[in-house]
């Protein structure tokens, strides 16, 4: 455990050697905070006292992994939070959430703000995951995009950009996830090619493989941040969705998007269907999620596809 005062806590931030230095009492303590079961479907179900708190009274729901996303809930007296420098919304009621990129470094640090000014550093083990990698031995095709896509792409992006500003209010993020469409699961997370030695991008999200036309449904409940109006380059008919807590999904390559703009969705309640709109090669939903802007794995939140007989 380390309770440090302000300054110290500014001297602590301002220093990677001394957060390292700093972090040996306090890791044994993370280390027990990560031995509990593996983050699974039933996150957002699980007591939370069923894992043990961190130092600083915070408990979450499961062990700190890439690609993962936790719940947790800060003790009373906690007036702000963050992770590296990222501030972590925080529920009246003291829940929030904790997503973990693909590639977030192994050791990260809550900084934990109290009422009374007193700040803790509360460094926590992020445990690394084995992505899928596939090797293939030509360089990649493309090369340098031409003007033309450029322009177009541009203000695509921006409207993806000003889409994941859009905070709502939505409690959609306390609820356990649904898939939002069930089937052969064609593609997962992290998961990346590799050209040539040359590492291309990974794969942002969980695909799932079905005709054109099969309808998908919201995950959980949310607000609509963007319905694309035209198809975008790469992403083709794309739909987002806004959970609350720094919490968004993307459902791409629709063949029909069913919901408006800054719409209420419920969960179950239909919001696309199935397409193969942009850059896909067949059908299928690809779903991916940010925390922030930590990219998530989608699978950590719904039951395997397996258990539902799919
Ligand atoms: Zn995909």
């Amino acid at each position: 455990m380390v309770r440090i005062g302000i300054a110290a806590s500014l001297m602590f931030a301002g220093s990677a050697g001394a957060v390292l230095a700093q972090a040996g009492p306090v890791r044994g303590d993370a280390a027990v905070a990560t031995s509990g079961q593996a983050s699974g479907p039933d996150f957002l179900a699980r007591p939370f006292g069923a894992v043990r708190p961190l130092s600083s009274g915070i408990r979450l729901s499961g062990p700190p992994v890439q690609g993962a996303l936790l719940r947790g809930k800060v003790p009373t007296g906690v007036v702000a939070l963050d992770l590296d420098g990222v501030k972590v919304p925080l529920a009246e009621d003291g829940e929030f959430l904790l997503g973990f990129h693909r590639d977030a470094p192994t050791l990260g640090v809550l900084t934990v703000n109290f009422a009374d000014g007193t700040v803790m550093a509360e460094p926590l083990a992020i445990e690394p995951r084995s992505w899928r990698r596939e090797f293939i031995a030509i360089a990649a095709r493309g090369g340098v995009p031409s003007e033309a896509f450029m322009a177009r792409r541009k203000p695509e992006l921006e409207m993806i950009a000003a889409a994941r500003l859009r905070a709502s209010d939505s409690t959609g993020w306390r609820q356990p996830f649904i898939w939002p469409a069930t089937g052969r699961v064609s593609g997962i997370f992290g998961s990346q090619r590799v050209y040539a030695g040359e590492p291309g991008a990974f794969h942002s999200g969980v695909d799932v493989a079905g005709p054109t036309g099969t309808p998908i449904v919201a995950p959980a409940d949310g607000v609509v941040i963007l319905a694309a109006p035209t198809p975008f380059s790469l992403e083709g008919n794309l739909l987002m969705i806004d959970h609350g807590m720094g919490l968004n999904s993307a459902f791409l390559h629709l063949s029909s998007i069913d919901v408006k703009d800054g719409e209420r969705v419920r969960q179950g309640q239909q919001i696309g269907r199935i397409g193969a709109t942009g850059r896909a090669t067949g059908p299928h939903l690809h779903w991916s999620m940010k925390w922030n802007d930590a990219r998530i794995d989608p699978q950590n939140l719904v039951p395997a596809m397996s258990a539902l007989g799919k």
